[in-house]
């Protein structure tokens, strides 16, 4: 079984067994079918409007959302490696450089399965399936952002319900969403142990939310959101009180890891986009893959993709065991990410001025690649978490 990083084997490159195996990669095939007839043709139409809804429920009837929801629900009942998955073809897309996170958030409907009550998943389920339900992460605010756990949003008890107040900010989805994990303060006096999970409508009143223009992403809806005494119910609670924090352990290198999974099918597509355009271009008489620099510029490139890829497969294995540990999943992040952004940046080098051209597919990715390195954990913050072990 080929995976598409050995697919582009134009140095009889390896073809060691896939890391996810058979069932992970006919549903790989599947994703990548929805992007290229449903996605990739329609992706400059995101830039005024963010993800149309149809295109969600496309995704719904191709099957590729809430992968992770149980049979029990009518879910496929996939592991967590369906998530990593869908965030490689995420990244193998071009059109993803401007869809933004689009169904990465499909990580939250992960919550829902190991946190969310019966009443929950029964409710929110059949929703996630079809793409009618559009999830959103809400943790960063104006004033918090790496420090997550200074947020200033509160949730306070009044009766059976959760007044929330405050904002959120930079968030994917968050100008679309029908289902917001907005994460707030329960107990102001506390950092993390004063943080849960309440699960918010799109439509609740107090809410609004703006759209934010990007740099990269341009398509990705994401929004600003403020909070002025929304009322929601306490059964909206997501997991116990003031232990947020339990919620996220199990996941927050998963989440780590998608982005590393979308540098890295980033990466092999920008490699396959540019080795083929070196190929065709003319210039001073022979082709661009006749000079000794690009032949050299390439081969580095294939080295590091093969070294990178080496890396990911081996914490892939630790992802299904559910063994992966932050330290792990923090090295991944830097170094991927780092990576993806120099292998993008040597790509438009090849490419010339038509990867300068803001519709050019390499010149997407290429921005797409800078916020790799900011969200989800600053290169900074992930180096601290490493460092953390040694004092
Ligand atoms: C396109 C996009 C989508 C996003 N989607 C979401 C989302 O869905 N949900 C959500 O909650 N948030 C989301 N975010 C927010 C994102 O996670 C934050 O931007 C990120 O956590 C950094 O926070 P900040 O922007 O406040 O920067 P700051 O926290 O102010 O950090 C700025 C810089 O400070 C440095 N720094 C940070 N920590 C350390 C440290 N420990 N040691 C040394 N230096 C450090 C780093 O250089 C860092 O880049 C998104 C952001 C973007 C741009």
């Amino acid at each position: 079984m080929q995976n598409s990083f050995q697919k582009l084997d134009p140095v009889n490159w390896d073809t060691e067994d896939s890391p996810y195996g058979e069932e992970m990669e006919m549903y790989r095939q599947t994703v990548r079918t929805y992007f290229e007839r449903e996605v990739e043709p329609r992706y400059r139409e995101f830039e005024e409007k963010g993800v149309p809804r149809n295109v969600w429920r496309k995704a719904g009837e191709y099957g590729i959302l809430g992968a992770t929801i149980p049979e029990e629900y009518d879910g496929p009942g996939a592991n967590r490696m369906s998530i990593m998955v869908a965030a490689e073809e995420l990244g193998y897309a071009p059109s993803g450089a401007t869809a933004g996170s689009f169904i990465g958030t499909d990580i939250c409907t992960n919550f829902l399965v190991e946190f969310g009550t019966e009443e929950q998943k029964r409710k929110y389920f059949p929703g996630i399936l079809s793409g009618e339900v559009i999830q959103a992460m809400a943790m960063t605010e104006a004033e918090s952002g790496s420090d997550a756990f200074a947020a200033r949003t509160t949730a306070v008890r009044d009766g059976d319900d959760y007044v929330i107040n405050g904002s959120k900010i930079y968030i994917s989805n968050g100008s679309k969403a029908d289902l917001i994990f907005a994460c707030v303060k329960t107990d102001p006096s506390q950092r993390a142990k004063g943080m849960s999970i309440i699960l918010v409508e799109g439509d609740t009143p107090g809410l609004t939310r703006r759209r934010m223009i990007t740099q990269g992403y341009k398509g990705g809806d994401t929004g600003e959101l403020y909070f002025d005494d929304v009322r929601v119910p306490v059964s909206n609670l997501l997991g116990e009180e003031n232990k947020a924090a339990s919620v996220f352990v199990n996941t927050v290198a998963l989440d780590r890891l998608q982005i590393v999974a979308r540098s890295i099918g980033a990466v092999q597509r920008a490699f396959e986009m540019t080795l083929e355009h070196c190929q065709n271009r003319k210039l001073f008489g022979q082709r661009l893959i006749d000079f000794q620099n690009t032949q050299f510029v390439l081969a580095e490139m294939e080295i590091e993709i093969r070294v990178y890829r080496a890396f990911y497969n081996s914490l892939l294995r630790k992802v299904a065991d559910d063994t992966i540990t932050d330290a792990e999943s923090s090295m991944a992040k830097v170094w991927l990410c780092e990576l993806e952004f120099r292998v993008l940046d040597q790509c438009v080098q090849l490419w010339g001025g038509q990867a300068w051209m803001d519709d050019h597919p390499i010149s997407r990715m290429f921005t797409a690649a800078r916020v790799q390195r900011m969200f989800a954990g600053a290169s900074e913050l992930m180096k601290a978490t490493i460092a953390r072990r040694y004092v």
